[in-house]
């Protein structure tokens, strides 16, 4: 009897373990559906990795790696929004930027590069889906605020304010081009103004489109 009963509470169990990996697995395919922000033309259809590459010996630092990693913090804390980028790690012997095939699927890289815009980020995508993304942070003749101090010295660009916004696009999100002026402006605004970091935090548009995308 004793064997009886406990194989029926394990078949029980089973089948119970089984509906509840099916209606999840149909709760993760009908989220990402709920795409409608005009501002995403492609997003992920699950969370995504990103990691820390190649850097320039001035950028192989704790401040550099912590600014990397507070960067997704606003995104992730963003409410509404499934959509989280999780931490994965370190990897120096990767060097080449942007290219589909050098980054592993699900995965972002941050690095450094001879660039000539502050940041750059590129995305390899579907024709719906986002896959890998790179974000490239300029090495070269570009005076960098790498602290988590929010005072920013006015011949600097704040490294951290730079990775948010690269973050964003590397979520899908293209640029803002309203309300781009003063200290309220929204974080994927183009433009980031030297001896500030309010662009570290969101603003109601940057959340409200996240939200809608994810
Ligand atoms: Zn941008």
């Amino acid at each position: 009897m004793m064997d009886s009963y406990t194989y029926s509470s394990r078949t029980i169990a089973f089948w119970a373990t089984m509906l509840f990996a099916i209606v999840f697995m149909i709760s993760m395919n009908i989220t990402p559906a709920q795409a409608s922000s005009s501002f995403f033309a492609k997003t992920w259809d699950a969370d995504a990795t990103f990691n820390i590459g190649h850097r320039h010996a001035g950028f192989r630092n704790s401040s550099f790696n912590s600014s990397v990693q507070s960067a997704d913090n606003p995104w992730d804390n963003t409410s509404g929004a499934w959509f989280d980028f999780n931490w994965g790690g370190y990897d120096q012997s990767v060097t080449t930027w942007g290219g589909c095939t050098t980054v592993p699927s699900g995965e972002i890289w941050v690095g450094t590069g001879a660039i000539s815009p502050l940041g750059l980020e590129s995305t390899c995508a579907t024709s719906t889906t986002i896959v890998t993304s790179t974000i490239t942070v300029d090495r070269t003749g570009r005076t960098w605020h790498m602290s988590s101090s929010t005072s920013v010295p006015s011949g600097s660009h704040d490294l951290r304010s730079l990775l948010v916004h690269e973050f964003g696009h590397a979520a899908g999100f293209a640029h803002i081009t309203s309300g781009c002026s003063g200290t309220s402006r929204p974080t994927m605004c183009s433009t980031l103004p030297k001896g500030t970091s309010y662009m570290r935090t969101l603003q109601s548009a940057d959340k409200t489109e996240f939200a809608a995308a994810y």
